[in-house]
C-alpha cells in the first residue's frame, strides 16, 4: 500500500492519456472533453501539492518539532559536544560572522559507529540554536525513477524553511541519517537515478545563503564516510567534520546515569563496576542495557534494580536473549570443556581476568566466558594479540585433549582468531615485516596465517595440557551449578597449582 502511494504522481500521470483517449474513442461532445481535461488538470495540480507537503512522490520526509534534548542530555562524548557547539557559533552569532565576512556554514559531518548518539547531537544542535528540525534518512531517498529522489532533497529543504516560518524560527537544520545512502560515490552514468538526487543534494547546499531569511544547516550522520563522494566532502559543502566514537569508561558512566536517572537502584549497584564491564559498548547498548535490568528487576517483582540484575543485562546485551535450548548430556559436558579451555588459558595469560564461565546458551553460543576488561584499551601490542588468539583457541585445544578432536563449537572462534592474525600482519608484526596488505597474494596470507596460528595451537596445547587436573575438578561443578565464577576459577586452579 505505502509503495502504491509512493508511486501516485506516475500513476496519475499514466492514467490521464488512457482516460482521453477512451473518452475521444467513445465519442464524447467536445464541450465535455474540455471539462473534464480541466478536471484531471485540477485533480492533478492537487495531487503535486499534496505530495509536495508530503515529500515528492507522496513519501512523507518526517518534519519533527525540536524535541527538548539538549547536550546535557548526553552522556560522555565531551569533544563532539564541544566541537558541534564551536561549529553552531556560526548559526548563533550571525552577525559577527558577516562582518568578518565568513561564509555560511553548510554542513557538518558526524562520523562514527551506530548509536553513539550522532541523532542525538543533531537534536540538541536544534535545541542549542533555536531551529526548526527536520529528520530524514538517507534510504528514504533511494527510488528506482529518476528525478524522484532529486524531488524529495528539494522538498526536504523546502519543508524546513516552511517549518521554520511557520515556527517563527530564523533557522533550520535538517539532519539526514545514513547519508552513505544517497551521497555515495558516483560512478558516472550507470545510476542515474543515484546521481541525480546526490546533485540535487549538492544544488541545495550551494544554495544556502547566509542572508537568507531562513538560515538552513545540514547535518548529516554516517558510519562509512570513506564512501562518500568527494564533491560532498570538498570545503563549502560539509565543512565540519566530527568524529563520535564508542565511549571510554568515563563517557560509559555518564550515558549510565543519565539512563539510571528514572530508575531505582539498589546501594549494591556500583556504575562505575559496569562501566568497567561494558568496554566497547555503544551508548544505545548501555540504553538497553539498563532497560534490561529493569525488565529483569520487574520479572523478580523487585522494587529496585540490583548488581544482579545489571550483570544478567550485561550478559543479554553482551551474548544475546537467554535461550531453552535443550541439550545432551554430552553436548553440555564438551561444551563445559570448551569453555574451560578459554577460561584456564585467560586466566593463565591475563590472571583475574575473567569475570564468569557459564554454560547458559544466549544467542547462537551453547556456552560462554565473561572477561573483566582491566582498563579501556586502544594499542595492542604483539604480545597482546597473541594471548588474545590463544584464548580464543582454548576451547578448540581443550575439546581436542580430551575427545581427541574439535567440533563445529569453535567456529567463531577461529574467525576471531584469524581477524586477529589479519591484524598482527597488517601492523607488520608477522615476519613478513612491514608489508601493504594488498601486496600480499592469497598464498602468502594463508601461509602466513598458517605459520602463526600453527605455533600459538602448540603453545595453547603445552598450557591447557599442564592443566588436566584443574579441568578435572572444575568440569563437574560447571556442569551442576552451570555457572562459575571467577573467584570459583581461580582459587581451584591455585588449590590445583599447590
Ligand atoms: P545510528 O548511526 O545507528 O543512527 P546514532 O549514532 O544516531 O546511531 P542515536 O540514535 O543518537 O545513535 O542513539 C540511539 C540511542 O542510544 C539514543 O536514543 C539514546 O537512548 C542512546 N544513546 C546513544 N548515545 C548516547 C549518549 N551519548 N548519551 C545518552 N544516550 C545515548
Amino acid at each position: 500500500m505505502r509503495k502504491l502511494i509512493s508511486y501516485r504522481k506516475e500513476i496519475i500521470i499514466g492514467i490521464i492519456p488512457v482516460l482521453l483517449s477512451f473518452i475521444i474513442y467513445m465519442g464524447f461532445p467536445v464541450g465535455i472533453l474540455v471539462m473534464g481535461a480541466i478536471m484531471l488538470g485540477v485533480l492533478f495540480m492537487m495531487s503535486r501539492r499534496g505530495g509536495l507537503a508530503m515529500g515528492a512522490a507522496g513519501k512523507k520526509v518526517k518534519a519533527r518539532k525540536p524535541s527538548y534534548l539538549t547536550f546535557d542530555d548526553i552522556g560522555g562524548q565531551e569533544n563532539p559536544k564541544r566541537e558541534l557547539r564551536e561549529a553552531l557559533d556560526f548559526i548563533v552569532n550571525q552577525q559577527k560572522i558577516q562582518s568578518l565576512g565568513i561564509r555560511p556554514l553548510k554542513g557538518i559531518l558526524l562520523t562514527g559507529p551506530p548509536g553513539t548518539g550522532k541523532t542525538l547531537l543533531a537534536k540538541a544542535a536544534a535545541q542549542h540554536t533555536d531551529s526548526a528540525f527536520v529528520a530524514a534518512s538517507g534510504s528514504e531517498f533511494v527510488e528506482m525513477y529518476v528525478g524522484v529522489g532529486a524531488g524529495r532533497i528539494r522538498d526536504l529543504f523546502k519543508e524546513a524553511r516552511e517549518l521554520a516560518v511557520k515556527q517563527k524560527r530564523n533557522s533550520a537544520i535538517i539532519f539526514i541519517d545514513e547519508i552513505d545512502g544517497i551521497g555515495g560515490k558516483r560512478d558516472g552514468g550507470q545510476h542515474r537515478e543515484y546521481d541525480q538526487t546526490l546533485n540535487q543534494l549538492l544544488t541545495e547546499m550551494d544554495g544556502v545563503q547566509g542572508d537568507e531569511n531562513v538560515r538552513v544547516l545540514l547535518v548529516a550522520a554516517t558510519n562509512r564516510k570513506e564512501l562518500l563522494d568527494p564533491a560532498l566532502l570538498r570545503p563549502g559543502r560539509f565543512d565540519r567534520h566530527i568524529q563520535v566514537d564508542l565511549p571510554d569508561k568515563g563517557g560509559r558512566e555518564a550515558i549510565l546515569r543519565l539512563h539510571a536517572r528514572n530508575k531505582p537502584l539498589h546501594p549494591d549497584v556500583s556504575l562505575v563496576k559496569v562501566a568497567e564491564e561494558t568496554f566497547s559498548f555503544s551508548g544505545a547498548q548501555l540504553e538497553s542495557l539498563m532497560n534490561e535490568a529493569a525488565i529483569y528487576a520487574m520479572r523478580d517483582e523487585s522494587e529496585v534494580l540490583t548488581a544482579a540484575h545489571l550483570t544478567l543485562a550485561i550478559d543479554k546485551v553482551m551474548m544475546g536473549e537467554r535461550m531453552d535450548r535443550e541439550t545432551t548430556r554430552e553436548e553440555r559436558e564438551r561444551v563445559a570443556i570448551h569453555e574451560l579451555g578459554h577460561a584456564i588459558m585467560a586466566e593463565s595469560v591475563r590472571p583475574g581476568s575473567v569475570a564468569q564461565v557459564s554454560l547458559t546458551p544466549r544467542g547462537q553460543a551453547l556456552g560462554y566466558v565473561r572477561h573483566h576488561p582491566q582498563q579501556d584499551q586502544y594499542l595492542y601490542t604483539k604480545t597482546v594479540l597473541e594471548e588474545q588468539i590463544k584464548i580464543a583457541l582454548g576451547g578448540a585445544v581443550a575439546e581436542e585433549l580430551h575427545y581427541g578432536g574439535r567440533s563445529t563449537g569453535s567456529r567463531g572462534d577461529f574467525e576471531q582468531a584469524t581477524n586477529i592474525v589479519r591484524t598482527l600482519i597488517e601492523s607488520g608484526m608477522s615476519d613478513l615485516g612491514i608489508i601493504h596488505p594488498e601486496a600480499l597474494t592469497q598464498e602468502q596470507w594463508s601461509r602466513e596465517n598458517g605459520v602463526i596460528l600453527d605455533e600459538l595451537i602448540k603453545q595453547t596445547r603445552l598450557l591447557l595440557g599442564s592443566h588436566m587436573n584443574t579441568f578435572k575438578q572444575l568440569l563437574q561443578l560447571l556442569i551442576s551449578e552451570e555457572t562459575l565464577s571467577g573467584d570459583q576459577l581461580r582459587t581451584q586452579m591455585k588449590r590445583v597449582a599447590a
